[in-house]
């Protein structure tokens, strides 16, 4: 249907685009929903669909249904047959003493044979695909007799295993060397799991262009590394040694992100990375001015001397950037036409910023023409290793997934009966000076939501506390509201929205009301507020289901990357979530939850 002339390819080209595939594993890809099979049936297996040659006998309508009475070959035994639904058809087709292959499911009722509304069908020995998608059955499968075929698969670079297991499920001879129980057998789920993550990968790095870099860079860390208070962590000091290897390239302008929880030290990577720049110059973007502004306070502390600092923002500069070795800065930076070229750029906290500050700062980097600056991208966002293996076919990924300090958090659900106990610690923590942050689901009543608003709880705490700050996410006086609390404040009411940019050192309890609303991701930022200066700290996850088994778990563990796998185990449990969560790539056959060697195996298969 399409081999032969050029609009006939202009026409597969449609129907892919119909299909939204692009590529040929793609389509491989797109499996047979059943399976019709016309071999004949060469034992009568009572309850499964067989296909029997067979005479008809004789026929009659009884009560309006058509009843048809056959004999079948070899065995000579009787089936009657009854059609609910008759069509003129039926009638001229099943005349007495015509020959008919009959399929159907075959019962038996009182020792007779039974089959009811049989197809007759034309051809016997026969396996077809149906394929359920947009396309109409004809289509899909005229592409697939036209594509898949072994020559093309063997060219996606798939080994003879992986080509038999495709053409077995899109061409295949019998039924059970597929299936057993009705779905398919382990052993071609396995291939199909690899097949789909090495397409997957294969697309992604089909996507990634890569640019000769300004410069390669060999500044040495080691002034830096000596002069700090502590030692690195050895997580620390791998990404470290890969961003070294990055960055002394001259072919490939390094395009890597570094992810790692709150509080993991990504600013020593970052100051190392500016010390290997040296002597070019290095620049730094920060989502907002009170972490640059603590990210230039942290690179005079640590970084040698004779490295010169400045800070870019809105309004107020620290140093003269046009003379500077680093220059820290907010997007503020995008917009200064003397800027100076830098042979590294980075990005702090990426997963703040928008999509058209981070194609600026690709802008930033860009402007050597066919040279690039190196770009490092850092995240506290942790992702499941398996979606990290995934991405890396676009940009390296590193991650660090400890913290040079383990947090003493103690994570409890509660529910109402906790309550007054919560109020006794509440008053407990304050008469510490600590300070206590409680998210409210909602600001305003709902009568969706079974927990009480922001607006409906204020009067309480107000009334048996004092120092209660309020503050959502639209609220315009958030940050002077924050300022003033950290300052002065016992208890702050806040929605999940609000993005608290400073730290708060003192707060040591928080409570989210309505836990089991919020997906774990949410709840983990939620709770990386608190203990943030190694106070002892507690998070009570208020609940009218305390019993959450997706609450249970994340109360075990603090570490976002487990954190980060429990979120994917629940969520192909099929647990709702609130959308805050990236939603991942959907896949057939890959479960990322646990497929991680699979995954490994096709980022090998791929090569580096
Ligand atoms: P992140 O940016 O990943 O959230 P930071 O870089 O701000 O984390 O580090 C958090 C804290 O840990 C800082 O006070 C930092 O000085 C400290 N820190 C970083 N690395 C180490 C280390 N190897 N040992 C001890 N403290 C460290
Ligand atoms: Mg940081």
């Amino acid at each position: 249907m399409f081999k032969t002339k050029g609009e006939d390819v202009e026409e597969a080209k449609q129907l892919f685009k119909k299909l939204k595939i692009y590529s040929l594993l793609d389509l491989a890809l797109i499996i047979p929903s059943s399976y019709n099979d016309t071999t004949l049936s060469t034992n009568f297996q009572l309850g499964k669909v067989g296909t029997y040659e067979a005479t008809v006998k004789d026929v009659s309508v009884i009560g309006g249904k058509l009843r048809v009475n056959f004999i079948l070959k070899p065995s000579g035994r009787y089936l009657s047959s009854t059609f609910f639904r008759t069509a003129p058809y039926h009638h001229k087709l099943f005349t007495v003493g015509s020959h008919h292959y009959i399929q159907g499911r075959l019962e038996e009722f009182r020792g007779y044979l039974q089959m009811s509304q049989p197809k007759s069908v034309k051809e016997v020995g026969k396996i077809t695909p149906k394929y359920k998608t947009v396309l109409k059955e004809s289509e899909i499968r005229a592409l697939i007799e036209c594509y898949i075929n072994e020559q093309n698969l063997y060219n996606e670079g798939l080994d003879s295993k992986e080509v038999a297991t495709l053409m077995r499920i899109h061409f295949p001879k019998s039924i059970d060397e597929l299936y057993e129980n009705g779905t398919y057998k382990n052993e071609i789920v396995a291939v199909m799991k690899f097949i789909e993550a090495y397409n997957h990968l294969k697309k992604l790095k089909g996507k990634r262009i890569d640019f000769p870099s300004l410069h390669a860079l060999h500044g040495k860390i080691e002034p830096f590394v000596k002069s700090l208070p502590f030692t690195l962590t050895q997580e620390q000091q791998n990404v470290i040694a890969q961003i070294k290897q990055d960055l002394a390239r001259e072919d490939r302008a390094a395009k890597r992100m570094v992810v790692g929880d709150v509080g993991s030290g990504k600013t020593m990577v970052i100051l190392a990375s500016v010390m290997m720049a040296l002597p070019y110059k290095s620049i730094l973007m920060a989502p907002t001015s009170l972490l640059a502004l603590q990210l230039y306070e942290e690179a005079c502390k640590y970084l040698p001397k004779e490295v010169k600092v400045s800070l870019v923002m809105q309004g107020r500069n620290k140093g003269d950037y046009r003379e500077a070795d680093f220059i820290i800065g907010t997007h503020a930076l995008l917009y200064k036409e003397d800027l100076p070229d830098a042979a590294l750029v980075m990005i702090d906290e990426q997963h703040r910023f928008g999509t058209q500050q981070r194609q600026g700062l690709e802008v930033l980097a860009s402007k050597g023409g066919a040279k690039r600056a190196h770009i490092i991208q850092f995240s506290a966002t942790p992702i499941p290793r398996t979606q990290a293996m995934m991405d890396s076919a676009l940009l390296d990924v590193s991650l660090i997934t400890t913290t040079p300090f383990e947090k003493d958090i103690t994570t409890q659900t509660i529910s109402k009966t906790d309550f007054p106990d919560l109020l006794t610690h509440i008053k407990e923590e304050i008469a510490e000076d600590h300070q206590v942050l409680i998210i409210y689901p909602l600001v305003e009543e709902s009568s969706e939501v079974p927990y009480q608003s922001l607006d409906e709880s204020r009067g309480f705490w107000e009334s048996k506390f004092e120092h209660v700050y309020v503050t959502h996410g639209k609220d315009k006086e958030k940050e002077e509201v924050l300022l003033e609390f950290r300052e002065k404040g016992n208890i702050l009411l806040a929605t999940t929205v609000v993005e608290v940019g400073i730290s708060l050192p003192r707060l040591t309890l928080i409570v989210i009301v309505g836990a089991e609303r919020l997906g774990l991701a949410t709840l983990h930022q939620l709770r990386g507020r608190v203990g943030r200066n190694g106070l002892k700290s507690w998070c009570y996850l208020y609940s009218h289901a305390p019993a959450n088994e997706r609450l249970i778990q994340f109360s075990k563990t603090t570490n976002g990357f487990d954190i980060a796998k429990l979120d994917l185990k629940f969520r192909n449990s099929g647990d709702i979530l609130d959308g805050t969560i990236q939603s991942g790539q959907k896949f057939r056959w890959l479960d990322m939850a646990e497929d991680e060697e699979i995954i490994q195996k096709a980022k090998n298969r791929l090569g580096k």
